[in-house]
């Protein structure tokens, strides 16, 4: 498997093609993806600051252009080409497209994705609320057919009995 070194040099060479003419402070990231291709991205500011693209924003565009694909290891470094960690953000969309366990770089040695973003919110949280709407909606529907056939709802006053 591709090791951190190899990981720090693509980053690096990342790093140095950042457009960060504010800040001065070039940021380049590199991840190994779970077949085997490397992805890469440096920061792009914006006179609007706000608007900034972190390195790995640009990682991740390229790892979806590229077919997808989940991240292993991960390492991001700094204008010196040093570890440094993902901003809060960034954890957030590295979160997204991590593979189980995926390792990071950080000046603190490697750590983990769920290290580094604890209890974090992601796609199953959003996919279980989606099936409790569809649930939803799907009763809202059955009600609306029944008082359409102008029958009672018997199963809603079966319910309010057993709610105490
Ligand atoms: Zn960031």
């Amino acid at each position: 498997m591709i090791d951190f070194d190899t990981l720090l040099e693509h980053a690096r060479a990342a790093m140095a093609t950042a457009y960060a003419p504010y800040s001065r402070f070039k940021v380049g990231a590199a991840a190994l993806v779970d077949d085997g291709r490397i992805v890469t991205g440096c920061n792009v500011e914006n006179a609007a600051l706000g608007v900034t693209l972190c390195a790995e924003c640009g990682m991740v565009s390229e790892l979806i252009r590229g077919g997808g694909g989940k991240l292993v290891r991960f390492a991001c470094v700094g204008p010196d080409g040093q570890p440094v960690t993902p901003c809060g953000r960034c954890r957030q969309l590295l979160f997204e497209h991590a593979a189980p366990g995926l390792e990071l770089l950080t000046p603190r040695g490697v750590e983990r994705m769920e290290d580094m973003l604890p209890g974090a919110f992601g796609p199953a949280q959003l996919e279980a609320e989606s099936l409790r709407l569809a649930q939803l909606e799907e009763r809202v529907r059955g009600l609306e057919e029944r008082a359409a056939a102008g029958q009672r709802d018997e199963s809603v006053g079966q319910e309010e009995e057993g709610n105490d």
